[in-house]
C-alpha cells in the first residue's frame, strides 16, 4: 500500500520546467510561480465529483483529461494563457491501477497546454477531484462576461450538443448507435479546451464564456452582465456530428440547452467580423456566428424562417429542487 508522500511523489512530483513560470513545485509548503510582469493573475477552480459530476467506476484516464479541461476551459474564456494548477485529491483508496491512467491523463494535457501541477492536496474520502488554474492575462484584454455591446456578434466555437447526447444515452433518456455513441462519447468525457482561441481573441472579443451549462444558460450570463439582450439563430448553431444525424427538436434542446461542451460562446464587435474568423483560422479552431446582441433585454430564438421560437434555457443548476 502506498504512504501519502509515496503517492505524491510517484504520481504528480516532476522537475519544474527550466523555462516555465513555476520557482519552485510539488514538495514544499507552498508552490512559487512567477506572474508575468505588467499582468493579472486568472484563478479559477472546478470540481468533480463521483456520481454528481461523473459516474461511479468512470475511466481515470479520461477523468484525468477532464478534471483538467474543464479548468482550462474557464482560462479560455478569460483569454488567459495557462501558468500552473493545483490539485485537491479525495481518494477511497491508494490504488495503482487507478492513480497510473489518472496520472497520465492528467499530465498529458499539461504538457499538452504548457502547464504546470505546482501542487496540491491528497485525502483519503469520496473520490473527488478539484483542480485550481493559475493564468495570466493584461487586465484590460481579459474576455469579460460583462463586455458585450449592442451590434455585436454573438459567436461560438467547435460544436454543440454531442456531449448532452452521450449523456442522454448512458442514462437510458435515448439511444445511439454503437458509432454515434463513441463519437459523442469522446466529446463528454474528453473534452478540448479552447485555449489557443481564447488566446487569439484577445483584443477582438467584447466578452466570452465558456459552454458548461448548456448555451442558452451561459449566453444568458454574458446578457446579464452586460445588461443587454440577443437574436439567436436557432438552426444556424453549429451541431456535433453525432447530433447532426437526429430530428430538429432534438438537435434544437441539445444545442441550445445541453451542457458539458466546453465551447466558447464569445461576442465582438460586427466590424470585426474577418478578424475573429482569422483567429479561427489561426487557433485552428471552428468558429460560427450564431446572432448578434441587442440592446432591448431578453433573448429572442428565431427558426431558420425567422420564426420566434420559445425560449426555455434550463441550464444545470445544482441546486434546483
Ligand atoms: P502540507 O502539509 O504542507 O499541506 P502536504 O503534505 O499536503 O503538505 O503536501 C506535500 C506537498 O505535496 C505539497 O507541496 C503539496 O502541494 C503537494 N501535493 C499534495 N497533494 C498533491 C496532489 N494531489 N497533487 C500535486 N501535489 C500535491
Ligand atoms: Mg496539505
Amino acid at each position: 500500500m502506498l504512504s501519502e508522500f509515496q503517492l505524491i511523489e510517484h504520481y504528480f512530483k516532476r522537475a519544474p520546467r527550466p523555462d516555465g513560470p513555476a520557482r519552485l513545485g510539488v514538495g514544499d509548503d507552498c508552490a512559487l510561480l512567477q506572474p508575468v510582469a505588467g499582468e493579472t493573475l486568472a484563478i479559477s477552480t472546478d470540481m468533480l465529483v463521483e456520481g454528481r459530476h461523473f459516474f461511479p467506476g468512470a475511466d481515470p484516464r479520461a477523468l484525468g483529461h477532464k478534471t483538467l479541461a474543464v479548468n482550462l476551459s474557464d482560462l479560455a474564456a478569460m483569454g488567459a494563457r495557462p501558468l500552473g494548477f493545483t490539485l485537491a485529491l479525495s481518494l477511497p483508496a491508494a490504488d495503482p491501477a487507478w492513480l497510473q491512467p489518472f496520472s497520465e491523463g492528467l499530465l498529458a494535457l499539461a504538457d499538452a497546454q504548457n502547464i504546470e501541477l505546482i501542487g496540491g492536496d491528497t485525502t483519503r474520502g469520496p473520490l473527488t477531484l478539484c483542480v485550481t488554474v493559475f493564468g495570466s492575462v493584461a487586465e484590460t484584454q481579459a474576455l469579460r462576461r460583462s463586455g458585450a455591446r449592442a451590434g455585436d456578434e454573438i459567436w461560438v466555437s467547435g460544436s454543440l450538443g454531442d456531449a448532452r447526447l452521450a449523456l442522454g444515452a448512458l442514462l437510458g433518456e435515448l439511444s445511439l448507435e454503437p458509432a454515434s455513441l463513441q463519437i459523442a462519447a469522446e466529446r463528454l468525457h474528453r473534452p478540448t479546451p479552447r485555449n489557443a482561441l481564447g488566446l487569439a481573441l484577445r483584443g477582438i472579443a467584447s466578452a466570452a464564456i465558456d459552454v458548461s451549462d448548456g448555451l442558452l444558460g451561459d449566453l444568458g450570463h454574458i446578457l446579464d452582465q452586460s445588461r443587454t439582450g440577443a437574436v439567436v439563430h436557432a438552426d444556424a448553431l453549429p451541431h456535433g456530428l453525432a447530433l447532426a444525424q437526429r430530428d430538429l427538436q432534438e438537435q434544437r434542446a441539445m444545442a441550445l440547452n445541453g451542457g458539458d461542451d466546453y465551447e466558447l460562446c464569445f461576442c465582438a464587435p460586427a466590424s470585426l467580423h474577418q478578424q475573429v474568423l482569422d483567429a479561427g483560422r489561426r487557433s485552428q479552431t471552428p468558429v460560427t456566428c450564431i446572432g448578434e446582441v441587442r440592446a432591448e433585454t431578453g433573448l429572442l430564438l428565431l427558426d431558420a424562417d425567422g420564426q420566434p421560437l420559445s425560449v426555455s434555457p434550463r441550464s444545470y443548476d445544482h441546486f434546483a429542487p
